[in-house]
């Protein structure tokens, strides 16, 4: 007997993986995490498959379930929104886990943070303006620690990734203004790849505004930096003068060989 934990990906069935989905297709008991997974993917269980909410659960009742699936000798499917690697909270699962000597593993899931960016349309890295992402969330009952406050990320001018913040685009956008300037891009996705996902674009100066007429205060992601903007340098990949490992230059180029 063994636990899986398997990523959900973001809403829509079609973003699960294909090894997710055949878990699911066959799984007997399934842990989810109602608040965030979409019923669509918990509706590929099959009838008959015991389904426990971990919203309104204790880690001692997640517990019990996985300790009833090894006297009865079943596989039990933990299922996570997005990745389980990303604000999951598996570690505390896993050493209950341990102790109590069941084996499992993890299935990587599509995380939210990549499905905003492509309702967006964006790249998160481009050459010279950001090639860090900072994923991150602002300090809520979870406190954040110290050096990894929001203004010392925002020095950094990467693109910044924020879950679990919408309700505090206010403050978060004033704030880091400071840092990326008050045209600074950002776009808000809300319920990225459901089929009432909302995109709202906007700068550090309007964005509030714009979130707060659409209506909505959670399950969104915030996307920050230059690397939003429209108007960027090329790329050298595919640059006509730059040569690498599977392309040549053209006779004007580098001179570089590969
Ligand atoms: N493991 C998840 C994150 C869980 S934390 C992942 O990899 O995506 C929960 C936060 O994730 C939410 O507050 C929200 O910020 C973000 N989130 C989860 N699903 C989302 C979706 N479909 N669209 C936008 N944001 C989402």
């Amino acid at each position: 007997m063994k636990v899986v934990f398997v990523g959900a990906g973001p809403g829509d069935p079609d973003l699960l993986t294909v090894k997710a989905r055949r878990l699911l297709e066959s799984c007997q008991i399934c842990v989810y995490a109602g608040s965030l997974v979409s019923p669509e993917v918990v509706a590929l269980t099959p009838d008959g498959c015991e389904l426990h909410d971990s919203a309104g659960m204790t880690l001692e009742e997640i517990e019990a379930v996985f300790v009833d699936g090894q006297q009865r000798g079943i596989d039990v499917i933990r299922l996570h929104t997005g990745d389980p690697s990303i604000y999951g909270a598996i570690r505390e699962q896993m050493n209950v886990l341990d102790g109590l000597d069941i084996e499992y593993h993890v299935v990587p899931g599509v995380s939210s943070f990549q499905a905003a960016a492509a309702a967006l349309k964006t790249e998160l890295t481009v050459p010279e303006i950001s090639q860090t992402v900072i994923l991150s969330r602002t300090s809520g009952r979870t406190p954040m620690p110290e050096m990894q406050e929001l203004e010392h990320l925002a020095r950094t001018e990467s693109t910044l990734c924020l879950f679990l913040s919408v309700h505090k685009l206010d403050e978060v956008a004033d704030e880091l203004a400071t840092y990326y300037g008050a045209e600074c891009p950002i776009g808000v996705v809300y319920r990225a790849s459901w089929p009432d996902q909302q995109v709202v674009e906007g700068t550090l100066t309007d964005i509030a505004t714009k979130v707060e007429a659409a209506g909505f205060t959670k399950t969104a992601m915030i996307i920050v930096g230059q690397a939003l903007s429209r108007d960027l340098p090329v790329s050298q990949l595919y640059h006509r003068h730059f040569s690498h490992g599977y392309r040549n230059a053209d006779s004007e180029g580098s001179g570089g060989s590969s």
